[in-house]
């Protein structure tokens, strides 16, 4: 039997380990291409969009491929639908690997909200010197906030509209405890602002430590799938019992 050929959505720390992993399978790996320079998973990388659905659908078709998984972050709510309808069109299985979301521990101050238009609102009453962490596409939402001063960090510079007092980091993690204490301390940050992407939580154990309130996103709903899987080894054991 010719080994099953798996296109991983990726952009994201879980779509890399499972290319590492997946030895035993012919691997093609899909980048958005937002990142001027990417971290590569192992095997075939292809990079940018599939053109909507049916581009998708087509290569799935035109490349052979047996599964999709759909390892994209849980905030790429597009590609996630489009994987859905696509994996359809193509009637291929699709794997939705989700890692799970961060959960509320003693000594949290959180503000669960469900969109980032929320996040703006609620901020003026939570404090004047915010930290964003919810990426360069969300900072545009926060542009009308003007009571507060912003520190944000992204992978690459945002674009307008921005918010009046803005400072950008231009950072690509992984982030340390201790450095994420000393980022809110030095820049006296009140509150911080993050989506519930989960995975490595340092700006959270921060904010705990520190006392300061966090404000998070609620991730939207994931588009049906025919298995999910929270690990990349609950993903690998799944692909490999694939008959
Ligand atoms: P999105 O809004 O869900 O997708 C917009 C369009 O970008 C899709 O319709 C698709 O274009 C293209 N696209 C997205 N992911 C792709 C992939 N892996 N391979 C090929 N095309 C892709 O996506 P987004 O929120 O901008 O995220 C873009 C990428 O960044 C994703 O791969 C995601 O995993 C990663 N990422 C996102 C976030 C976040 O907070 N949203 C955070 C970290 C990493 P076509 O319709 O032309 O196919």
């Amino acid at each position: 039997m010719p080994p099953l050929t798996v296109l991983i959505l990726g952009g994201t720390t879980e779509g890399r380990a499972l290319a590492a992993a997946l030895t035993g399978c012919t691997v093609i790996s899909s980048l958005a291409g937002r990142t001027t320079s990417p971290l590569l998973p192992r095997g075939e990388v292809r990079i940018g969009g599939f053109g909507g659905v049916e581009g998708l659908a087509w290569f799935v078709a035109e490349r052979g491929v047996d599964i999709v998984v759909d390892a994209t972050h849980p905030f790429a709510e597009r590609i996630s639908a489009n994987a859905a309808a696509a994996a359809a069109i193509a009637r291929v299985p699709l794997l939705q690997f989700r890692r799970p979301g961060w959960v509320e521990q003693a000594g949290d101050d959180w503000r669960r909200v469900p969109d980032l238009a929320r996040a703006a609102a609620l901020l003026p009453r939570l404090g004047e010197r915010v930290f964003l962490t919810t990426g360069r596409q969300g900072i545009a939402e926060f542009a009308e906030v003007d009571e507060c001063w912003f520190l944000a960090r992204s992978v690459e510079p945002p674009a307008p509209p921005m918010p009046k007092r803005l400072d950008v980091l231009l950072y690509r993690g992984p982030f340390t405890v201790g450095g994420e204490l000393r980022l809110i301390r030095d820049h006296r940050i009140d509150v911080l602002v993050s989506k519930d992407s989960g995975g490595a939580d340092a700006k959270l154990v921060a904010a705990r430590e520190l006392g300061i309130p966090v404000v998070l996103v609620d991730r939207p709903a994931p588009p049906p799938a025919t298995a999910t899987a929270g690990t990349v080894q609950e993903a690998v054991t799944w692909l490999e019992s694939r008959p």
